[in-house]
């Protein structure tokens, strides 16, 4: 399935895109895609509604995180070695964490906004893993049994914050309208192999990412696993899995985002977003 928000931000209404692409209704069911929708039971039960029986949205209307309840988010770091590379960072042992505040949570098509006096915003384009179930020390095995589905994620990123501010990166990762989600909550069950899924991502129309998550240095169950030892993880709660190279800080010489700048990315069947930069 892939489901949706849909609407004006803070009123959305649940929904799915059917085969045919088209967004459908899911309101009589349920009264968003929250913690119930996001586990195991839930999915089946909505897994069980036939999409025609759902009404079709007319026009195109405004898409919001595909689902609430989110506790968490849950940053990794240097994932992709080609990344590590060009930021002059070294290959990690372990996986590097870090926090983005929820504040940062934004919809797929929202704007962007400049926190202010940064200088150095820059894009990252990953794919997102979103929890369905309660995940405490759960072993590498098991671990993709504990997602709820997929999302494209942009891990947005003030370099300046996050490097020479002194402390942890989070002061560069959770400013407001960081973390674009969505536009679809896609089940497992569609991803066949979420290590062989493209990421791109082009700003005012150029092409600066695209690589393959079959480029992790950890890949997915290692990382809900490893980051299970340290903190429960929560149903809605997300995992941004890292970026590939082309980011504007790799870039010779660096650019970053500016206000009017236009940036768009995806992963291979989650869906496309697009994002205005604008001054806070
Ligand atoms: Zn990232």
């Amino acid at each position: 399935m892939k489901l949706v928000r849909y609407g004006t931000k803070g009123r959305e209404k649940p929904g799915l895109i059917d085969a045919q692409g088209k967004l459908r209704d899911l309101s009589a069911h349920c009264d968003t895609i929250g913690w119930d929708e996001l586990s195991p039971t839930g999915q089946k039960r909505l897994a069980a509604i036939n999409p025609a029986t759902l009404p079709l949205v007319r026009g195109k209307p405004r898409f919001g995180v595909p689902f609430t309840g989110i506790s968490k988010i849950i940053g990794v770091g240097l994932n992709y070695r080609d990344h590590a590379t060009e930021t002059g960072a070294a290959i990690p042992a372990e996986p590097v964490l870090f926090m983005k505040a929820t504040t940062a949570i934004n919809g797929p098509f929202d704007d962007i906004r400049l926190p202010r006096r940064s200088k150095m915003t820059d894009w990252e384009a990953e794919l997102g893993l979103v929890i369905g179930r309660e995940a405490r020390y759960v072993s590498e095995e098991k671990a993709m049994s504990y997602l709820a589905g997929f999302v494209t994620f942009h891990d947005v990123s003030e370099r300046d914050f996050q490097k020479n501010r002194g402390g942890s990166w989070d002061k560069g990762k959770g400013c407001d309208t960081f973390a674009p989600i969505g536009p679809w909550l896609v089940t497992r069950d569609e991803i066949r192999d979420p290590q062989n899924l493209r990421v791109w991502l082009e700003v005012n129309g150029e092409r600066r990412q695209d690589s393959s998550t079959s480029q992790m240095i950890f890949p997915c169950a290692h990382l809900i696993s490893y980051i299970s030892q340290f903190m429960t993880l929560m149903p809605g709660d997300v995992v941004c899995t890292g970026t590939p190279s082309g980011v504007g800080l790799g870039m010779n010489p660096p650019q970053f985002l500016k206000a009017g700048d236009v940036v768009r990315l995806g992963v291979d069947g989650l869906g496309e977003q697009c994002q205005k930069v604008v001054v806070a």
